[in-house]
């Protein structure tokens, strides 16, 4: 973890530090410098101090191997097959960084009837664009489009990846550098590359506007910027440009974006709504390990095992069996409520019921206000003797 601190047998208070700090933390009190809590740990006040009294610890940043990411991406952004201007403009800077990296610029264009963009994509500066055409990437979605650049990216591996700061380019972009963890710079103004380290220079304003601040992304692949709309200005178009254009297999949309947590169905049992006779437990039940007990009656009556909330909270049941408010609303001939206290929210899914049993050990328990028959004892100890009578009688 990085870390700042004055080394105050050297710090003369001189005061040059204090001006440094971008985020005013720094003041010099009793002829000490002292760091606030604003500080951010930026890290660039250190060079102000010819005495090193500032001692500031960088983390340890682990060294990846990056030289697998090559060349320069553009989402182009188009809408119902045509594309936005910032796609144009982004195509031409490209270009321009492509040059000194020495490296090709790939337009990539999501959509469906959009394979026609290809030429204008190269005619002002791409030398290949993929194309991913498919009627379920019609309408822009952030998520279904970032899944897909994400894949493309780590199949393609491009070291600089350019969006529009449109209204989708703004979400779409935070999208796939949090999922990729890396760095992304939003509405940049200037673009550069540091030939020797690959770097796109990456400059917008900061601090309200007050300074421009270049920002680099060191250690992960891609680097991602979004410019907004005019910033850049397109190149003059040349349709006698020859370009590559690949057209992508569009992954299917319900296996890479649905996906199944759980089928509801096959764990329910006996299901609640269609049930004669309900066995509800709740909190008073104890124990996962005791539900069993309601079962076994559930079982002898041929009804289907219900829950209140807290039983469903804490994981001993399914949500699917949950009865009230939040959970289903159920109107079986008969309900068994097995320690359940007969709050509000509860009584709430009971419809319409012919004939209510409570079984409570709190001779007070709200639930007895609305049953027909109460049971005041350990539900433990009457839960099998119920039973028991049950199989008896049958
Ligand atoms: C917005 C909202 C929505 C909600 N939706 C739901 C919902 O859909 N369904 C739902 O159930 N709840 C819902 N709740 C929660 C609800 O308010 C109650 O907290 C809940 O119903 C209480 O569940 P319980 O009766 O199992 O537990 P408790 O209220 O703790 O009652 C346990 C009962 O068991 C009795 N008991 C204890 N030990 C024994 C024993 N050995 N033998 C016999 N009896 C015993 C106690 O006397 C007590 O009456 C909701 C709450 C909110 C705020
Ligand atoms: S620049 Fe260095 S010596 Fe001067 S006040 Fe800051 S920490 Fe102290
Ligand atoms: S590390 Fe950055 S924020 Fe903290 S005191 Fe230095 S310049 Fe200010």
């Amino acid at each position: 973890m990085a870390s700042i601190s004055i080394i105050k047998e050297k710090c003369v208070g001189c005061k040059r530090c204090v001006g440094s700090c971008p985020f005013g933390a720094i003041a010099v009190i009793d002829k000490k410098a002292v760091i606030g809590p604003k500080c951010t740990l930026c890290g660039s006040c250190t060079e102000s101090c010819k005495f090193e009294a500032i001692n500031f610890v960088r983390d340890e940043i682990e060294k990846k191997d990056l030289s697998e990411y090559r060349g320069i991406w553009v989402f182009a952004e188009q809408r119902y097959g045509n594309l936005k201007s910032v796609a144009a403009e982004l195509t031409g800077k490209a270009k321009e960084l492509a040059a000194d990296l020495d490296v090709q610029v790939t337009a990539v264009v999501l959509g469906s009837d959009i394979k026609h963009l290809s030429k204008e994509l190269i005619a002002y500066g791409a030398d290949e664009v993929l194309i991913m055409d498919t009627a379920w990437l019609r309408d822009f979605n952030d998520y279904v489009y970032g899944e897909v650049m994400i894949d493309l990216i780590k199949e393609y591996k491009p070291e600089i990846v350019l969006i529009g700061a449109t209204s989708n380019g703004r979400s779409l972009a935070p999208h796939i550098s949090s999922t990729l963890r890396t760095g992304l710079t939003a509405d940049c103004t200037v673009l550069e590359i540091d030939k020797e380290e690959r770097l796109l220079l990456q400059t917008r304003p900061a601090f309200g506007g007050n300074l421009m601040a270049t920002i680099v992304c060191p250690n992960n692949r891609p680097q991602m910027a979004t410019v907004r709309p005019k910033v850049f200005k397109p190149i003059e178009p040349d349709y006698s440009r020859q370009g590559k254009v690949t057209l992508l297999t569009a992954p299917s949309p319900i296996e890479r974006f649905v996906k199944k947590i759980r089928d509801i169905d096959n764990e329910d049992g006996l299901n609640l709504a269609d049930a004669d006779i309900i066995v509800s437990v709740g909190r008073g039940i104890g124990s996962q390990k005791n539900i069993q007990l309601a079962q076994e009656l559930a079982d002898a009556l041929g009804g289907a095992l219900g829950a209140s909330r807290p039983v469903v909270d804490s994981g001993w049941m399914p949500y699917s069996q949950q009865v009230g408010q939040t959970g289903k609303t159920v109107a079986p001939k008969i309900y068994i409520a097995c320690g359940i206290s007969g709050a509000i929210q509860h009584l709430a899914g009971l419809a319409d019921i012919e004939t209510i049993v409570a079984i409570n050990n709190d001779p007070d328990a709200p639930i007895f206000k609305v049953a027909n028959y109460a049971v005041v004892g350990d539900v433990k100890e009457i839960l099998p003797l119920l039973t028991e009578r049950i199989k008896c009688i049958k």
